[in-house]
């Protein structure tokens, strides 16, 4: 082997090091922010520049459903399934805007490919939807309004997205909250 080889293999290693060091720094940082425990499956994650723009079709997908929830969901940048709530429509209680999206994608495509993406909602995932996400390996949640903040204008079941991943120890997943929650409650009645 040549000298140099080896001298690139052990800078790469240091490399390796130095980035698991700030990955760990990261993940601490990650679990002390959001109280919860280190090997839990969520993590909560700062919003990325992109968000906003793909949470406004979210919320124009609300606009348009029986009830004013939406959801899209992103793949390589690029928008692969639209949902929005069609529970009278479709007399179908379960299909919130998150269930729609998932069904839209795994109707034409493989489920497989779920995996990675990122699903913008206009609201919190309930139960249901964070345990769809969570069976469907997609890797990151962006949401608008909080269960929280959602429930001010009707019922919800108040477990919120991070509690149900964080009861699924096969899950890994990245949830960033808040992103243009005014927008996404201000289509409910006042
Ligand atoms: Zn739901």
């Amino acid at each position: 082997m040549r000298p140099r080889a080896s001298f690139g293999e052990a800078n790469s290693f240091d490399r390796r090091r130095a980035l698991s060091t700030l990955l760990w720094a990261d993940l601490v940082g990650v679990a002390l922010s959001a109280s919860g425990p280190a090997s839990a499956g969520a993590t909560y994650t700062a919003p990325l520049p992109e968000d906003e723009h793909f949470m406004r079709m979210a919320i124009a997908e609300a606009a348009r459903g029986d009830m004013p929830f939406g959801a899209v969901i992103v793949r390589d940048g690029q928008v692969v399934s639209t949902g929005r709530n069609l529970g009278r429509t479709n007399n179908d209680p379960t299909a919130h805007g998150e269930m729609e999206a998932i069904r839209r994608f795994v109707a034409s495509r493989p489920a497989a490919e779920l995996q990675g993406t990122t699903l913008y909602t206009s609201g919190e995932p309930c139960p249901m939807c964070m345990g769809a996400i969570l069976w469907c390996g997609i890797g990151r949640v962006v949401f608008a309004a909080s269960i929280d903040e959602l429930a001010t204008k009707l019922g919800q079941i108040m477990l919120s997205s991070r509690e149900v991943a964080n009861a699924a120890p096969f899950a890994k997943v990245a949830i960033t909250g808040g992103v243009l929650a005014a927008e996404a409650l201000a289509l409910f009645p006042a």
